[in-house]
């Protein structure tokens, strides 16, 4: 079999092909650490080879990512479509977690399959969803400035309202779940019988940032962006050398004023969705605990793959460097990050799928209810 990860995404190391008997080609794999810093967990790659032929796989230095709590009751995400362009279409294989190693068997009718940590959503498809919704009249696009590869970063605004509301996703480029959920918040809120949509793009102004660390995705990076920085833990300092991406938002951000601040992530280790809010921070006031839990009420009846019952432990004091506790604290405004599973929903599974791209985006989707409740 011939294995690539040289694609927009990509990120696999080949150890060693073995011919493994019976017909039977084991690939020894590693996943490959992000450019400039420590952290290993995403992978996605592409293997060719005869059409029904028997493959495993196994990472050997699973045990040894930044999260190897991420591949206990995880399996691996799969499709079968052809060689060119990106797959669409994914399925759970069952994987094994055992000894710091990540295991999985598979055959494929077409000599063709793709392997990732979760389905991947790479550049294009985030160029063509820009596109897509700036298209649209009711939408102001703009580029806030350049990551440090040059790739623009992108801001589209809809709505009228006077509540400036900004949600971002993919500060952690291998948490492709995040683009996922933000197509499926984009998409409703510029149907226009969508009675919801409606009223908030009546109500505030949005600031969406679709692909907050272009750069990382593109490499194949599960946290950090060119110069090896994890951007979630720059805002209190964000300099243009370092963090760019971020820098930019928050210029942008001082300039609108921030009424509601959504951070859309995906967790490693936790099989659920959940809000981490910031309640911790200095200036917390009791409007914007009410406003949280108006939120999180709105999302959990909306869509109850999500809940509040598992999540973070609370902390007493909040790290600022953290998106959603920086913007709490500078805008006294309701701030949260949303984390998604890679894994599945625990409370309400669908194993054949896991969490899936589908499910991201009507968790998007039903964000603006939510916001809208919270407003
Ligand atoms: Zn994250």
């Amino acid at each position: 079999m011939e294995i690539s990860a040289d694609f927009d995404g990509g990120n696999i190391e080949v150890v060693a092909v073995d011919a493994g008997g019976e017909g039977r080609n084991a690939a020894r794999l590693a996943l490959r650490a992000d450019g400039r810093a420590d952290f290993r967990q995403w992978f996605f790659f592409r293997v060719s080879g005869t059409p029904g032929e028997a493959w495993s796989f196994e990472i050997e230095n699973a045990g040894a990512s930044s999260y190897p709590k991420g591949w206990e009751g995880y399996d691996v995400v799969a499709s079968t479509e052809g060689p060119a362009g990106a797959p669409e279409s994914w399925v759970r294989v069952p994987a094994r977690y055992a000894d710091g190693r990540l295991s999985w068997s598979f055959a494929s009718a077409s000599g063709t399959a793709w392997f990732a940590y979760f389905a991947p959503y790479q550049t294009a498809r985030n160029r063509a969803l820009v596109a897509r919704i700036a298209a649209d009249p009711r939408v102001r696009h703009e580029s806030l400035g350049a990551s440090l590869e040059g790739r623009p970063l992108d801001l589209l605004s809809p709505g009228e309202g006077p509540k400036p509301v900004w949600v971002i996703a993919r500060q952690h480029p291998g948490e492709t779940m995040a683009s996922w959920a933000v197509e499926g918040l984009l998409e409703r809120l510029l149907d226009p019988l969508d009675a919801v949509a409606r009223r908030l793009l009546a109500e505030a102004t949005l600031h969406v940032v679709p692909l907050m660390n272009p750069d990382g995705a593109a490499a194949g990076h599960i946290r950090t962006n060119a110069a090896g920085t994890d951007l979630n833990r720059a805002w209190r300092n964000a300099t243009p050398e370092a963090a760019p991406e971020v820098f930019f938002v928050r210029e942008r951000m001082r300039q609108t004023g921030v009424s509601l601040f959504l951070d859309i992530h995906g967790d490693e280790g936790l099989p659920y969705c959940f809000l981490v809010d910031a309640d911790n921070v200095p200036s917390v006031t009791p409007e914007m605990i009410a406003r949280r839990e108006r939120f999180a009420a709105a999302l959990e009846q909306t869509d109850p793959d999500f809940q509040t019952v598992h999540g973070y432990p609370k902390t007493p004091n909040a790290n600022l460097d953290i998106g959603s506790k920086w913007v709490a604290e500078e805008f006294k405004c309701l701030s949260m990050t949303l984390e998604q599973p890679f894994k599945d929903c625990a409370n309400s599974p669908v194993p054949a799928l896991g969490w899936s791209p589908e499910r991201c985006r009507r968790l998007g989707a039903a964000c603006l209810t939510a916001a809208l409740a919270a407003l």
